[in-house]
């Protein structure tokens, strides 16, 4: 890794902001809810192992991944963790499965049947979850179909069934919609031989459900990802009240700085031509570093206390900012703030998102490995 001053792209992590948000959410959220940690995409970009670290110190119940690869990374930083794999998995993956002793969530009665025959080789047992499609059109039994799917597992003798789930599509926008789902889930939870749902993880809400979520019903766990990165993607909510903080900053340096006549065009396109006599400086990350290139004349940047265009198009390395209205040149070396705030200006996750034409979620994983991860 480098010292600071050789950093050319970098996000900065506060691992203290990310803890507190933990506890913040656990506080606002009812006390009989697990919290189950969803840290899949390299902890959505601020990377799996430091992340995995403190939130097991702030005591998550368990974390959610997308694959085995996740899952295996996981193990290695908490040992006896439970991990749930939220993606499907592909039939040759399930010895691996059974290896690691996560818990796979299930979709269909092959996947039951094909997990079986993976436990029964290794001859131990696998717990799983089930989960019910109610109208996200992903993964998921049809919930009509929910029935077939139940037998299947409760009769397996090396399955294990620890619990149901759903997912909605549109917890942030659509309460309507949220409350067809959640009936719908509810019918499929009703069919459950009574006895049987009580020692089971009942969970539905993502960061956006989780801030409308009933105080009643049989929910017993949430699946929280965003959130916890301090982004509230349904800020008028239960959760509007638990203030989270923001995690990563992202950043880069001034390159070069010169003057160039008005009329120059400047990048790849011609896309933008100064329009007047200008001072630009050329940033050193570029869309390989995880810019959208939709920040193309759109996006701004802080050097110093100053917010500056992006002007023209970002290049793979590269990217132009206009600086003429600084009231100093800014030196070489300088920092230039892509998410993040200085005295007097800040520029938020959301903000990022929406100048990139990206959803949050996209443009946090969308940090590339060549931009290195600093925490703090
Ligand atoms: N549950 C599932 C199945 C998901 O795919 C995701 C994220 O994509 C989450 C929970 C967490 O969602 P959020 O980041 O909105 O909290």
């Amino acid at each position: 890794s480098r010292t600071p001053d050789k950093l050319r792209a970098w996000a900065t992590i506060d691992l203290g902001a990310l803890e507190r948000n933990l506890k913040t959410i656990r506080q606002a959220m009812p006390d009989y809810l697990s919290y189950i940690s969803v840290v899949k995409a390299n902890a959505y970009g601020h990377g799996l192992a430091p992340v995995v670290s403190r939130l097991m110190r702030a005591n998550a119940d368990a974390f959610a991944v997308a694959n085995l690869e996740e899952a295996s990374a996981l193990r290695e930083v908490g040992v006896g963790w439970p991990i749930l794999i939220l993606s499907v998995l592909l039939p040759s993956e399930y010895p691996e499965a059974v290896r690691l002793d996560v818990r796979p969530v299930l979709s269909s009665v092959r996947e039951v049947e094909e997990l079986g025959r993976a436990a029964e080789a290794q001859g131990k047992c696998v717990g799983v979850h089930l989960k019910i499609d109610t109208g996200m059109g992903r993964l998921g039994i049809w919930f009509p179909r929910f029935p077939e799917l139940l037998s299947a597992i409760v009769t397996h003798p090396l399955l294990r069934l620890e619990g149901l789930c759903t997912h909605f599509s549109s917890a942030d926008k659509d309460p309507e919609f949220t409350t067809i789902q959640r009936t719908r889930f509810l019918e499929c939870l009703a069919k459950v031989p009574a006895g049987e749902t009580e020692n089971l993880l009942i969970h539905a809400d993502n960061s956006a459900g989780i801030e409308s979520f009933p105080e009643d019903g049989p929910f017993n766990a949430a699946r929280v990802g965003l959130l916890q990165f301090g982004i509230r993607p349904a800020p008028q909510s239960l959760l509007g009240k638990a203030i989270t903080e923001p995690v990563l900053s992202f950043h880069a340096r001034v390159g070069l700085v010169k003057e160039l006549p008005k009329g120059t065009p400047v990048s790849y396109g011609q896309m933008y031509r100064l329009q007047r006599d200008s001072r630009i400086a050329v940033l050193t990350a570029g869309y390989a570093d995880g810019l959208s290139t939709a920040l193309s004349n759109t996006g701004q940047v802080i050097i110093g206390d100053c917010l500056c265009p992006i002007i023209g198009r970002v290049t793979m390395d590269q990217t132009m900012v206009d600086v003429t209205d600084m009231p100093a040149s800014p030196a070489v070396g300088n920092k230039a703030t892509f998410i993040g705030s200085s005295p007097s200006h800040s520029i938020s996750v959301s903000q990022y998102a929406g100048w990139s034409n990206q959803i949050e979620w996209e443009s946090l994983c969308s940090l590339s490995a060549r931009t290195q991860r600093i925490y703090q």
